[in-house]
Protein backbone atom coordinates (compact mmCIF):
# COMPACT_ATOMS: atom_id res chain seq x y z
CA UNK A 1 0.00 0.00 0.00
CA UNK A 2 1.42 3.61 -0.78
CA UNK A 3 2.07 6.02 1.80
CA UNK A 4 0.80 9.58 1.08
CA UNK A 5 2.04 12.41 3.21
CA UNK A 6 -0.55 15.45 3.02
CA UNK A 7 0.71 18.60 4.41
CA UNK A 8 -2.06 21.33 4.62
CA UNK A 9 -3.07 24.20 6.71
CA UNK A 10 -6.90 24.12 6.23
CA UNK A 11 -8.46 21.92 8.34
CA UNK A 12 -11.24 20.82 5.85
CA UNK A 13 -9.26 20.72 2.82
CA UNK A 14 -7.03 18.54 4.49
CA UNK A 15 -9.68 16.23 6.56
CA UNK A 16 -11.70 15.99 2.57
CA UNK A 17 -8.20 14.63 0.97
CA UNK A 18 -7.30 12.17 3.67
CA UNK A 19 -10.53 10.78 3.39
CA UNK A 20 -10.43 10.37 -0.65
CA UNK A 21 -7.09 8.80 -0.46
CA UNK A 22 -8.26 6.77 2.65
CA UNK A 23 -11.25 5.80 0.38
CA UNK A 24 -8.80 5.20 -2.81
CA UNK A 25 -6.66 2.50 -0.63
CA UNK A 26 -3.54 4.71 0.03
CA UNK A 27 -2.21 4.60 3.88
CA UNK A 28 -2.11 8.54 5.08
CA UNK A 29 -0.24 10.86 6.99
CA UNK A 30 -0.80 14.53 7.94
CA UNK A 31 0.77 17.61 8.60
CA UNK A 32 -0.62 20.61 9.72
CA UNK A 33 2.25 22.93 8.85
CA UNK A 34 5.33 22.70 6.80
CA UNK A 35 7.73 22.62 9.28
CA UNK A 36 5.61 19.24 10.25
CA UNK A 37 5.76 18.30 6.71
CA UNK A 38 9.29 18.19 6.59
CA UNK A 39 9.85 15.83 9.67
CA UNK A 40 6.94 13.57 9.04
CA UNK A 41 8.34 13.15 5.14
CA UNK A 42 12.07 12.21 6.96
CA UNK A 43 10.59 10.16 9.73
CA UNK A 44 8.18 7.84 7.45
CA UNK A 45 9.89 8.75 3.90
CA UNK A 46 6.48 8.34 2.23
CA UNK A 47 6.36 7.16 -1.75
CA UNK A 48 4.56 10.93 -2.48
CA UNK A 49 3.75 13.94 -0.85
CA UNK A 50 0.96 16.24 -1.68
CA UNK A 51 1.72 19.84 -0.13
CA UNK A 52 -0.35 23.30 0.03
CA UNK A 53 1.74 25.96 -0.58
CA UNK A 54 0.67 29.51 1.48
CA UNK A 55 0.40 28.10 4.47
CA UNK A 56 2.20 30.40 7.62
CA UNK A 57 5.78 29.67 8.62
CA UNK A 58 7.80 27.48 6.13
CA UNK A 59 5.78 27.51 2.74
CA UNK A 60 5.43 24.99 0.21
CA UNK A 61 8.26 26.22 -1.67
CA UNK A 62 10.58 25.98 1.14
CA UNK A 63 9.34 22.25 1.99
CA UNK A 64 10.27 21.10 -1.76
CA UNK A 65 13.74 22.67 -1.52
CA UNK A 66 14.06 20.69 2.08
CA UNK A 67 12.53 17.30 0.88
CA UNK A 68 15.31 17.63 -2.45
CA UNK A 69 18.13 18.32 -0.25
CA UNK A 70 17.96 14.99 1.54
CA UNK A 71 19.42 12.42 -0.07
CA UNK A 72 16.57 9.69 1.86
CA UNK A 73 13.76 12.28 0.54
CA UNK A 74 15.47 13.49 -2.97
CA UNK A 75 13.54 11.85 -4.66
CA UNK A 76 9.78 11.38 -3.24
CA UNK A 77 7.32 12.38 -5.80
CA UNK A 78 6.18 16.13 -4.61
CA UNK A 79 2.86 17.61 -5.99
CA UNK A 80 1.90 20.85 -5.07
CA UNK A 81 -1.96 21.53 -4.44
CA UNK A 82 -2.85 25.20 -4.26
CA UNK A 83 -5.58 27.74 -4.62
CA UNK A 84 -3.56 30.29 -6.71
CA UNK A 85 -4.71 29.74 -10.18
CA UNK A 86 -2.69 32.23 -11.55
CA UNK A 87 0.22 30.87 -14.37
CA UNK A 88 2.97 32.87 -12.73
CA UNK A 89 2.90 30.48 -9.14
CA UNK A 90 2.16 27.35 -11.39
CA UNK A 91 5.30 28.06 -12.91
CA UNK A 92 7.61 28.59 -9.60
CA UNK A 93 6.32 25.63 -8.20
CA UNK A 94 7.50 23.68 -11.41
CA UNK A 95 10.69 25.70 -11.08
CA UNK A 96 11.49 24.20 -7.73
CA UNK A 97 11.04 21.02 -9.14
CA UNK A 98 7.54 19.65 -8.16
CA UNK A 99 6.24 16.56 -10.21
CA UNK A 100 2.70 17.92 -10.56
CA UNK A 101 0.42 21.09 -9.93
CA UNK A 102 -3.15 21.06 -9.05
CA UNK A 103 -5.41 23.84 -8.31
CA UNK A 104 -7.86 23.24 -6.04
CA UNK A 105 -10.26 22.35 -5.58
CA UNK A 106 -9.10 19.48 -7.50
CA UNK A 107 -11.55 16.58 -8.63
CA UNK A 108 -11.62 12.96 -7.21
CA UNK A 109 -10.84 11.85 -10.44
CA UNK A 110 -7.42 15.02 -10.90
CA UNK A 111 -6.22 13.95 -7.93
CA UNK A 112 -6.22 10.00 -8.49
CA UNK A 113 -4.92 10.74 -11.75
CA UNK A 114 -2.14 12.76 -10.55
CA UNK A 115 -1.36 10.32 -7.58
CA UNK A 116 -1.46 7.30 -9.83
CA UNK A 117 0.98 8.91 -12.81
CA UNK A 118 3.72 9.51 -10.47
CA UNK A 119 3.49 6.47 -8.01
CA UNK A 120 3.53 4.52 -11.41
CA UNK A 121 7.03 6.79 -13.10
CA UNK A 122 8.10 6.05 -9.61
CA UNK A 123 8.39 2.12 -9.87
CA UNK A 124 8.93 1.67 -13.58
CA UNK A 125 12.27 4.15 -12.30
CA UNK A 126 13.04 1.45 -9.44
CA UNK A 127 12.37 -1.12 -11.68
CA UNK A 128 15.15 0.31 -14.29
CA UNK A 129 17.34 1.10 -11.13
CA UNK A 130 16.89 -2.49 -9.73
CA UNK A 131 17.52 -4.18 -13.71
CA UNK A 132 20.52 -1.76 -14.52
CA UNK A 133 22.09 -3.24 -10.72
CA UNK A 134 21.53 -6.70 -12.11
CA UNK A 135 23.45 -6.22 -15.21
CA UNK A 136 26.16 -4.36 -13.63
CA UNK A 137 26.61 -7.17 -11.33
CA UNK A 138 26.69 -10.03 -13.71
CA UNK A 139 29.54 -7.69 -15.77
CA UNK A 140 31.32 -7.05 -12.70
CA UNK A 141 31.20 -10.93 -11.45
CA UNK A 142 32.64 -11.59 -14.94
CA UNK A 143 35.25 -9.08 -14.41
CA UNK A 144 36.40 -9.83 -10.95
CA UNK A 145 36.39 -14.02 -12.27
CA UNK A 146 38.42 -13.13 -15.05
CA UNK A 147 42.22 -12.33 -15.74
CA UNK A 148 42.06 -9.86 -18.17
CA UNK A 149 44.89 -10.75 -20.14
CA UNK A 150 44.33 -14.07 -20.53
CA UNK A 151 40.64 -14.30 -20.37
CA UNK A 152 40.94 -17.58 -18.02
CA UNK A 153 39.22 -17.74 -14.71
CA UNK A 154 41.30 -15.57 -12.16
CA UNK A 155 42.33 -16.45 -8.57
CA UNK A 156 38.80 -15.72 -7.16
CA UNK A 157 37.20 -17.96 -9.57
CA UNK A 158 40.27 -21.34 -9.16
CA UNK A 159 39.38 -20.34 -5.09
CA UNK A 160 35.85 -20.85 -5.36
CA UNK A 161 35.75 -23.79 -8.05
CA UNK A 162 38.03 -25.21 -5.63
CA UNK A 163 35.31 -24.96 -2.25
CA UNK A 164 32.64 -26.44 -4.95
CA UNK A 165 35.71 -29.43 -5.62
CA UNK A 166 36.30 -30.12 -2.09
CA UNK A 167 33.05 -31.06 -1.33
CA UNK A 168 32.60 -33.83 -3.52
CA UNK A 169 36.13 -35.23 -2.16
CA UNK A 170 34.33 -37.81 0.41
CA UNK A 171 34.92 -41.49 -0.88
CA UNK A 172 38.61 -42.66 0.55
CA UNK A 173 41.31 -42.37 -1.31
CA UNK A 174 40.28 -39.68 -3.39
CA UNK A 175 42.95 -37.06 -4.54
CA UNK A 176 42.34 -33.23 -5.03
CA UNK A 177 45.64 -31.65 -6.71
CA UNK A 178 46.49 -28.13 -6.97
CA UNK A 179 48.87 -27.87 -9.64
CA UNK A 180 50.94 -24.60 -10.21
CA UNK A 181 52.67 -23.85 -13.18
CA UNK A 182 55.78 -21.04 -13.17
CA UNK A 183 57.37 -20.14 -16.79
CA UNK A 184 60.85 -20.16 -16.48
CA UNK A 185 63.20 -17.41 -18.07
CA UNK A 186 59.90 -15.62 -18.00
CA UNK A 187 61.44 -12.62 -17.42
CA UNK A 188 64.03 -13.11 -19.91
CA UNK A 189 61.80 -13.73 -22.93
CA UNK A 190 59.60 -10.86 -21.67
CA UNK A 191 62.74 -8.76 -22.26
CA UNK A 192 63.21 -10.63 -25.65
CA UNK A 193 59.82 -10.40 -27.03
CA UNK A 194 58.96 -6.92 -25.76
CA UNK A 195 55.53 -6.43 -23.77
CA UNK A 196 53.17 -7.39 -26.71
CA UNK A 197 55.42 -10.27 -27.29
CA UNK A 198 55.37 -11.50 -23.74
CA UNK A 199 51.64 -11.07 -23.54
CA UNK A 200 50.97 -12.94 -26.29
CA UNK A 201 53.12 -15.40 -25.58
CA UNK A 202 50.79 -15.56 -21.97
CA UNK A 203 47.71 -15.96 -24.47
CA UNK A 204 48.79 -18.67 -26.02
CA UNK A 205 50.15 -21.11 -23.10
CA UNK A 206 46.39 -20.03 -21.73
CA UNK A 207 44.84 -21.19 -24.63
CA UNK A 208 47.50 -24.82 -25.04
CA UNK A 209 46.29 -25.58 -21.33
CA UNK A 210 42.38 -24.82 -22.18
CA UNK A 211 43.26 -27.23 -25.15
CA UNK A 212 44.87 -29.58 -23.19
CA UNK A 213 41.99 -29.96 -20.53
CA UNK A 214 39.72 -30.19 -23.14
CA UNK A 215 41.09 -33.16 -24.60
CA UNK A 216 41.83 -34.96 -20.90
CA UNK A 217 38.71 -34.09 -19.26
CA UNK A 218 37.98 -36.52 -17.08
CA UNK A 219 40.69 -35.50 -14.14
CA UNK A 220 41.46 -31.99 -14.59
CA UNK A 221 38.68 -29.54 -13.70
CA UNK A 222 39.43 -26.38 -13.78
CA UNK A 223 42.70 -23.79 -15.30
CA UNK A 224 43.47 -20.46 -13.96
CA UNK A 225 45.67 -18.12 -14.42
CA UNK A 226 46.41 -17.24 -10.67
CA UNK A 227 49.05 -14.68 -11.11
CA UNK A 228 50.91 -12.72 -13.90
CA UNK A 229 53.04 -15.81 -15.53
CA UNK A 230 51.63 -18.47 -13.56
CA UNK A 231 48.93 -20.94 -13.48
CA UNK A 232 47.16 -23.04 -11.99
CA UNK A 233 45.24 -26.47 -12.12
CA UNK A 234 43.01 -28.29 -10.42
CA UNK A 235 43.07 -32.20 -10.69
CA UNK A 236 41.38 -35.45 -9.20
CA UNK A 237 42.53 -39.02 -9.01
CA UNK A 238 42.25 -42.07 -7.50
CA UNK A 239 46.42 -42.39 -7.72
CA UNK A 240 48.98 -39.91 -6.86
CA UNK A 241 50.81 -42.03 -9.53
CA UNK A 242 48.20 -40.97 -12.29
CA UNK A 243 48.44 -37.30 -10.97
CA UNK A 244 51.62 -37.36 -11.92
CA UNK A 245 51.21 -38.96 -15.04
CA UNK A 246 49.08 -36.41 -16.14
CA UNK A 247 51.55 -33.80 -14.87
CA UNK A 248 54.12 -34.83 -16.83
CA UNK A 249 52.20 -34.54 -20.43
CA UNK A 250 51.30 -31.40 -19.41
CA UNK A 251 54.84 -30.48 -18.86
CA UNK A 252 55.75 -32.16 -22.12
CA UNK A 253 53.30 -30.50 -24.31
CA UNK A 254 54.12 -26.66 -22.74
CA UNK A 255 57.87 -27.76 -24.26
CA UNK A 256 56.72 -27.74 -27.89
CA UNK A 257 57.48 -24.12 -29.24
CA UNK A 258 55.29 -21.27 -29.49
CA UNK A 259 55.33 -18.97 -32.25
CA UNK A 260 55.06 -15.83 -31.21
CA UNK A 261 55.43 -12.98 -33.40
CA UNK A 262 56.55 -15.55 -36.41
CA UNK A 263 59.35 -16.55 -33.67
CA UNK A 264 59.32 -19.94 -32.09
CA UNK A 265 59.81 -19.47 -28.32
CA UNK A 266 60.40 -22.07 -26.12
CA UNK A 267 59.51 -22.05 -22.28
CA UNK A 268 60.20 -24.05 -19.47
CA UNK A 269 57.44 -24.86 -17.56
CA UNK A 270 57.92 -25.65 -13.79
CA UNK A 271 55.46 -27.24 -11.63
CA UNK A 272 54.60 -27.37 -8.14
CA UNK A 273 51.82 -30.23 -7.09
CA UNK A 274 50.16 -29.99 -3.50
CA UNK A 275 47.79 -32.77 -2.76
CA UNK A 276 45.27 -32.83 -0.47
CA UNK A 277 43.88 -36.53 0.39
CA UNK A 278 41.26 -37.35 3.12
CA UNK A 279 42.17 -34.81 5.34
CA UNK A 280 40.51 -31.36 3.92
CA UNK A 281 42.65 -29.19 3.22
CA UNK A 282 41.79 -25.69 2.92
CA UNK A 283 42.19 -23.43 -0.32
CA UNK A 284 45.39 -21.02 0.81
CA UNK A 285 46.99 -23.54 2.42
CA UNK A 286 46.87 -25.78 -0.59
CA UNK A 287 47.92 -23.14 -2.74
CA UNK A 288 51.00 -21.81 -0.17
CA UNK A 289 52.01 -25.62 -0.12
CA UNK A 290 51.80 -25.82 -4.27
CA UNK A 291 54.04 -22.37 -4.19
CA UNK A 292 56.55 -23.96 -1.36
CA UNK A 293 56.89 -27.18 -4.07
CA UNK A 294 57.54 -24.45 -7.18
CA UNK A 295 60.02 -22.53 -5.30
CA UNK A 296 61.82 -25.87 -4.65
CA UNK A 297 62.08 -26.61 -8.32
CA UNK A 298 62.64 -23.01 -9.34
CA UNK A 299 66.08 -23.16 -6.79
CA UNK A 300 66.89 -27.03 -8.17
CA UNK A 301 66.24 -26.22 -11.62
CA UNK A 302 65.69 -30.11 -12.33
CA UNK A 303 63.50 -31.53 -12.04
CA UNK A 304 60.65 -29.01 -12.86
CA UNK A 305 58.31 -31.14 -11.34
CA UNK A 306 57.79 -31.36 -7.23
CA UNK A 307 55.47 -32.49 -4.98
CA UNK A 308 55.00 -30.46 -1.50
CA UNK A 309 56.42 -32.59 1.73
CA UNK A 310 56.62 -31.43 5.19
CA UNK A 311 60.52 -31.40 4.91
CA UNK A 312 60.36 -28.53 2.08
CA UNK A 313 59.22 -26.14 5.05
CA UNK A 314 62.62 -26.16 6.46
CA UNK A 315 63.44 -23.63 3.46
CA UNK A 316 60.99 -21.63 5.30
CA UNK A 317 63.03 -20.65 8.12
CA UNK A 318 63.04 -17.26 6.73
CA UNK A 319 59.40 -17.26 8.00
CA UNK A 320 60.30 -18.68 11.10
CA UNK A 321 62.86 -15.69 10.78
CA UNK A 322 61.02 -13.09 10.33
CA UNK A 323 58.39 -13.86 12.70
CA UNK A 324 60.49 -14.42 15.55
CA UNK A 325 61.89 -10.86 14.69
CA UNK A 326 58.49 -9.77 14.29
CA UNK A 327 57.72 -10.51 17.71
CA UNK A 328 59.65 -8.12 19.06
CA UNK A 329 58.73 -5.23 16.18
CA UNK A 330 56.99 -3.19 18.45
CA UNK A 331 59.00 -3.40 21.48
CA UNK A 332 62.13 -1.90 19.58
CA UNK A 333 60.91 0.41 18.18
CA UNK A 334 61.37 -0.84 14.40
CA UNK A 335 57.41 0.20 13.40
CA UNK A 336 57.43 2.97 11.72
CA UNK A 337 53.69 4.78 10.19
CA UNK A 338 54.29 6.41 6.23
CA UNK A 339 51.20 8.67 5.55
CA UNK A 340 49.81 8.72 1.90
CA UNK A 341 47.78 12.03 1.02
CA UNK A 342 43.87 11.53 -0.56
CA UNK A 343 43.49 14.29 -2.36
CA UNK A 344 39.71 15.54 -3.42
CA UNK A 345 39.57 15.82 -6.95
CA UNK A 346 37.29 18.41 -6.94
CA UNK A 347 39.19 20.82 -5.51
CA UNK A 348 42.98 19.40 -5.25
CA UNK A 349 43.38 19.84 -1.99
CA UNK A 350 44.74 17.20 0.50
CA UNK A 351 41.58 16.45 3.08
CA UNK A 352 43.50 13.42 4.40
CA UNK A 353 45.64 10.32 4.66
CA UNK A 354 46.21 6.53 4.56
CA UNK A 355 48.21 5.51 7.80
CA UNK A 356 50.71 2.65 6.27
CA UNK A 357 52.57 0.51 8.06
CA UNK A 358 56.50 -0.11 7.49
CA UNK A 359 59.28 -2.17 9.49
CA UNK A 360 62.77 -1.43 9.71
CA UNK A 361 64.34 -5.04 9.72
CA UNK A 362 67.60 -4.72 11.39
CA UNK A 363 69.46 -6.89 9.50
CA UNK A 364 67.02 -6.34 6.01
CA UNK A 365 66.05 -2.62 6.22
CA UNK A 366 62.36 -1.63 5.25
CA UNK A 367 60.33 -4.50 5.17
CA UNK A 368 56.66 -4.20 3.18
CA UNK A 369 53.39 -5.04 4.61
CA UNK A 370 52.65 -6.72 2.23
CA UNK A 371 55.02 -9.08 2.99
CA UNK A 372 55.04 -9.21 7.24
CA UNK A 373 51.43 -8.39 7.45
CA UNK A 374 50.33 -12.07 6.92
CA UNK A 375 52.65 -13.48 8.95
CA UNK A 376 51.53 -10.84 11.64
CA UNK A 377 47.71 -12.55 11.05
CA UNK A 378 48.80 -15.82 11.16
CA UNK A 379 50.85 -15.65 14.62
CA UNK A 380 48.52 -13.39 15.86
CA UNK A 381 51.11 -10.88 16.62
CA UNK A 382 48.63 -8.21 14.26
CA UNK A 383 46.72 -7.46 17.89
CA UNK A 384 49.56 -5.58 18.84
CA UNK A 385 51.16 -4.25 16.32
CA UNK A 386 47.48 -2.67 15.14
CA UNK A 387 47.03 -1.16 18.20
CA UNK A 388 50.26 0.32 18.15
CA UNK A 389 49.27 1.87 14.67
CA UNK A 390 46.07 2.81 15.88
CA UNK A 391 47.62 4.43 18.52
CA UNK A 392 50.14 6.32 16.36
CA UNK A 393 48.01 7.54 13.62
CA UNK A 394 45.29 8.80 15.90
CA UNK A 395 48.26 10.74 18.16
CA UNK A 396 49.58 12.07 14.87
CA UNK A 397 46.17 13.32 13.40
CA UNK A 398 45.65 15.42 16.89
CA UNK A 399 49.34 16.39 16.82
CA UNK A 400 48.82 17.91 13.08
CA UNK A 401 45.44 19.18 14.16
CA UNK A 402 46.70 21.05 16.78
CA UNK A 403 49.75 22.28 15.32
CA UNK A 404 47.59 23.94 12.70
CA UNK A 405 48.04 21.90 10.12
CA UNK A 406 44.25 21.22 9.49
CA UNK A 407 41.46 18.99 10.65
CA UNK A 408 42.97 16.21 8.29
CA UNK A 409 41.08 12.63 8.21
CA UNK A 410 43.42 9.54 8.67
CA UNK A 411 42.33 6.04 7.34
CA UNK A 412 43.87 3.14 9.22
CA UNK A 413 43.60 -0.22 7.87
CA UNK A 414 42.19 -2.78 9.98
CA UNK A 415 43.03 -6.55 8.93
CA UNK A 416 40.40 -9.67 9.56
CA UNK A 417 41.84 -10.93 12.51
CA UNK A 418 41.70 -7.66 14.30
CA UNK A 419 38.27 -6.78 12.88
CA UNK A 420 36.34 -9.83 14.40
CA UNK A 421 38.44 -9.29 18.18
CA UNK A 422 35.54 -9.04 20.26
CA UNK A 423 36.53 -6.42 22.00
CA UNK A 424 37.77 -3.84 18.98
CA UNK A 425 35.24 -1.47 19.77
CA UNK A 426 36.00 -0.72 23.47
CA UNK A 427 39.94 -0.68 21.80
CA UNK A 428 39.27 2.34 19.66
CA UNK A 429 37.14 4.29 21.84
CA UNK A 430 40.35 3.95 24.06
CA UNK A 431 42.43 5.02 22.18
CA UNK A 432 40.37 7.82 20.60
CA UNK A 433 39.80 8.80 24.42
CA UNK A 434 43.81 8.57 25.38
CA UNK A 435 44.79 10.33 21.89
CA UNK A 436 42.09 13.05 21.97
CA UNK A 437 41.24 12.69 18.45
CA UNK A 438 37.84 13.23 17.13
CA UNK A 439 36.24 9.72 16.59
CA UNK A 440 34.83 11.88 13.15
CA UNK A 441 38.47 12.64 11.89
CA UNK A 442 39.39 8.28 12.12
CA UNK A 443 38.42 6.08 9.37
CA UNK A 444 39.11 2.23 9.15
CA UNK A 445 39.57 0.35 5.95
CA UNK A 446 38.46 -2.89 5.85
CA UNK A 447 38.45 -5.42 3.28
CA UNK A 448 35.78 -7.53 2.21
CA UNK A 449 37.05 -11.20 3.54
CA UNK A 450 37.00 -9.18 6.83
CA UNK A 451 33.35 -8.16 6.98
CA UNK A 452 31.86 -11.08 5.24
CA UNK A 453 33.00 -13.36 7.75
CA UNK A 454 29.64 -13.15 10.09
CA UNK A 455 28.02 -10.26 8.57
CA UNK A 456 25.51 -9.63 10.75
CA UNK A 457 28.22 -8.69 13.84
CA UNK A 458 29.80 -6.59 11.10
CA UNK A 459 26.71 -4.66 10.81
CA UNK A 460 26.52 -4.41 14.44
CA UNK A 461 29.93 -3.43 15.04
CA UNK A 462 30.01 -0.60 12.34
CA UNK A 463 26.78 0.71 13.65
CA UNK A 464 28.70 1.16 16.73
CA UNK A 465 31.35 2.56 14.76
CA UNK A 466 28.72 5.10 13.14
CA UNK A 467 26.97 6.23 16.14
CA UNK A 468 30.04 7.83 17.54
CA UNK A 469 31.42 9.19 14.11
CA UNK A 470 34.47 6.82 13.16
CA UNK A 471 33.90 6.39 9.11
CA UNK A 472 34.51 3.14 7.54
CA UNK A 473 35.77 2.51 4.19
CA UNK A 474 35.61 -0.92 2.37
CA UNK A 475 39.14 -1.25 0.73
CA UNK A 476 40.64 -2.89 -1.93
CA UNK A 477 36.83 -2.75 -3.72
CA UNK A 478 37.20 -5.69 -6.62
CA UNK A 479 39.39 -7.62 -5.90
CA UNK A 480 37.01 -9.92 -3.42
CA UNK A 481 34.19 -11.56 -3.43
CA UNK A 482 32.14 -8.12 -3.87
CA UNK A 483 28.62 -8.40 -4.07
CA UNK A 484 27.06 -4.83 -4.86
CA UNK A 485 23.69 -6.15 -3.56
CA UNK A 486 25.17 -7.48 -0.18
CA UNK A 487 27.35 -3.62 0.01
CA UNK A 488 23.60 -2.09 0.24
CA UNK A 489 23.34 -3.63 3.79
CA UNK A 490 26.46 -2.98 5.14
CA UNK A 491 26.97 1.02 6.74
CA UNK A 492 29.97 1.81 5.32
CA UNK A 493 31.02 5.53 4.49
CA UNK A 494 34.00 5.06 2.03
CA UNK A 495 34.52 2.33 -1.31
CA UNK A 496 37.88 2.43 -2.16
CA UNK A 497 38.22 1.22 -5.68
CA UNK A 498 41.39 -1.26 -5.81
CA UNK A 499 43.96 -0.24 -7.80
CA UNK A 500 43.69 -2.91 -10.52
CA UNK A 501 40.72 -2.01 -11.72
CA UNK A 502 41.83 2.07 -12.01
CA UNK A 503 45.24 0.47 -14.18
CA UNK A 504 42.77 -0.43 -16.53
CA UNK A 505 40.46 2.26 -17.29
CA UNK A 506 42.87 4.14 -19.87
CA UNK A 507 43.15 1.22 -21.87
CA UNK A 508 40.38 -1.03 -21.63
CA UNK A 509 36.79 0.60 -21.85
CA UNK A 510 34.56 -2.64 -20.07
CA UNK A 511 36.71 -1.46 -16.81
CA UNK A 512 36.07 2.22 -17.38
CA UNK A 513 32.53 1.18 -18.08
CA UNK A 514 32.56 -0.82 -14.93
CA UNK A 515 33.82 1.62 -12.61
CA UNK A 516 31.85 4.55 -13.85
CA UNK A 517 28.80 2.55 -12.99
CA UNK A 518 30.47 1.44 -9.51
CA UNK A 519 31.02 5.11 -8.60
CA UNK A 520 27.38 5.94 -9.86
CA UNK A 521 26.07 3.07 -7.21
CA UNK A 522 28.13 3.71 -4.61
CA UNK A 523 26.95 7.51 -4.64
CA UNK A 524 23.49 5.95 -4.77
CA UNK A 525 24.35 4.37 -1.50
CA UNK A 526 25.35 7.39 -0.01
CA UNK A 527 29.42 6.20 -0.38
CA UNK A 528 32.25 8.23 -1.29
CA UNK A 529 34.54 6.83 -3.85
CA UNK A 530 38.16 6.92 -3.48
CA UNK A 531 40.26 5.36 -6.12
CA UNK A 532 43.49 3.82 -5.11
CA UNK A 533 46.87 3.48 -6.86
CA UNK A 534 46.48 6.16 -9.62
CA UNK A 535 49.58 6.76 -11.60
CA UNK A 536 48.71 8.60 -14.43
CA UNK A 537 47.34 12.22 -15.70
CA UNK A 538 44.93 10.09 -17.96
CA UNK A 539 43.55 7.74 -14.79
CA UNK A 540 42.60 11.21 -12.89
CA UNK A 541 40.76 12.40 -16.18
CA UNK A 542 38.78 9.35 -16.25
CA UNK A 543 37.84 9.21 -12.40
CA UNK A 544 37.36 13.13 -12.77
CA UNK A 545 34.82 12.87 -15.08
CA UNK A 546 33.31 9.55 -13.66
CA UNK A 547 32.74 12.04 -10.99
CA UNK A 548 35.26 9.99 -7.96
CA UNK A 549 35.62 11.96 -4.79
CA UNK A 550 38.97 11.15 -3.83
CA UNK A 551 42.24 9.59 -4.89
CA UNK A 552 45.35 8.46 -3.78
CA UNK A 553 48.24 7.39 -5.59
CA UNK A 554 51.85 8.08 -7.10
CA UNK A 555 50.32 10.80 -9.46
CA UNK A 556 50.19 13.18 -6.23
CA UNK A 557 52.65 11.36 -4.09
CA UNK A 558 53.68 8.31 -2.65
CA UNK A 559 53.35 7.18 0.96
CA UNK A 560 55.69 9.31 3.07
CA UNK A 561 57.64 9.49 6.24
CA UNK A 562 55.21 12.13 8.85
CA UNK A 563 57.87 14.75 8.88
CA UNK A 564 57.86 14.44 4.81
CA UNK A 565 53.71 14.21 4.48
CA UNK A 566 53.32 17.55 7.08
CA UNK A 567 55.83 19.24 4.73
CA UNK A 568 54.11 18.74 1.57
CA UNK A 569 50.79 19.91 3.07
CA UNK A 570 52.07 22.83 4.50
CA UNK A 571 53.72 23.68 1.42
CA UNK A 572 50.42 23.06 -0.89
CA UNK A 573 48.94 26.03 2.02
CA UNK A 574 51.10 28.74 0.93
P1 LIG B 1 46.24 -0.94 0.89
O1 LIG B 1 45.53 -0.61 2.13
O2 LIG B 1 45.42 -1.20 -0.32
O3 LIG B 1 47.25 0.26 0.64
C1 LIG B 1 47.56 0.77 -0.60
C2 LIG B 1 48.87 0.24 -1.10
O4 LIG B 1 49.08 0.74 -2.40
C3 LIG B 1 50.07 0.72 -0.27
O5 LIG B 1 51.04 -0.33 -0.28
C4 LIG B 1 50.56 1.91 -1.09
O6 LIG B 1 51.92 2.19 -0.89
C5 LIG B 1 50.31 1.40 -2.49
N1 LIG B 1 50.17 2.49 -3.45
C6 LIG B 1 49.68 3.73 -3.22
N2 LIG B 1 49.64 4.47 -4.35
C7 LIG B 1 50.09 3.66 -5.34
C8 LIG B 1 50.29 3.86 -6.76
O7 LIG B 1 50.02 4.91 -7.33
N3 LIG B 1 50.74 2.79 -7.45
C9 LIG B 1 51.04 1.60 -6.86
N4 LIG B 1 51.50 0.62 -7.64
N5 LIG B 1 50.90 1.40 -5.53
C10 LIG B 1 50.42 2.42 -4.78
P2 LIG B 1 51.83 -0.74 1.03
O8 LIG B 1 52.14 0.46 1.85
O9 LIG B 1 52.95 -1.63 0.61
O10 LIG B 1 50.76 -1.58 1.82
C11 LIG B 1 50.29 -2.79 1.30
C12 LIG B 1 49.12 -3.30 2.06
O11 LIG B 1 49.50 -3.68 3.38
C13 LIG B 1 48.01 -2.28 2.26
O12 LIG B 1 47.21 -2.24 1.11
C14 LIG B 1 47.29 -2.83 3.45
O13 LIG B 1 46.39 -3.83 3.07
C15 LIG B 1 48.41 -3.49 4.24
N6 LIG B 1 48.78 -2.61 5.36
C16 LIG B 1 49.59 -1.53 5.37
N7 LIG B 1 49.64 -0.98 6.60
C17 LIG B 1 48.84 -1.74 7.39
C18 LIG B 1 48.47 -1.69 8.78
O14 LIG B 1 48.86 -0.81 9.54
N8 LIG B 1 47.63 -2.66 9.23
C19 LIG B 1 47.14 -3.63 8.41
N9 LIG B 1 46.32 -4.54 8.91
N10 LIG B 1 47.46 -3.71 7.10
C20 LIG B 1 48.31 -2.77 6.61
MG1 LIG C 1 44.11 0.52 2.71
MG1 LIG D 1 43.65 -0.76 -0.94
Amino acid sequence: MAKILVIEDDYYIRQNILDLLKIEGFEVFEALNGAQGVQIAKEKLPDLVLSDIMMPGMDGYQVLVNLRQDEKTRAIPFIFLSAKEDRPSWRQGMNYGADDYLVKPASIKELRQAIRTRLDRQAAAAHMYSQKLQTLEEKFRHLINTDSLTGLPNINSFRNSFKEEVTNLNSPGYKLALILIGLGRFEKINQALGFGGGNELLKAVARRLTNFLESHNQNLKIVASVQTGKFAILSTSESQAHIVDLANLILKDLSEPFVIEGQEVYITPFMGIALSNNEKKDFETLLKQAEVALTQTLRKVLPNLQIYNETMECSSLEHLLLESNLRHAVGRNELELYYQPQVALATNQVVGMEALVRWHHPLRGMVSPAEFIPVAEETGLIIPIGQWVLRQACAQAKAWQLSGLGSLQVAVNLSAHQFNQPDLGDTIEKILKETGLDPDLLELELTESAVIHDLEQTIKTLNRFKAVGIKVSIDDFGTGYSSLSNLKNIPFNNLKIDQSFVRQITSKPEYATIVRAIIEMAHDLDLKVVAEGVETKAERAFLEQFRCDLMQGYLFSPPLPAASFEELVRQRKI
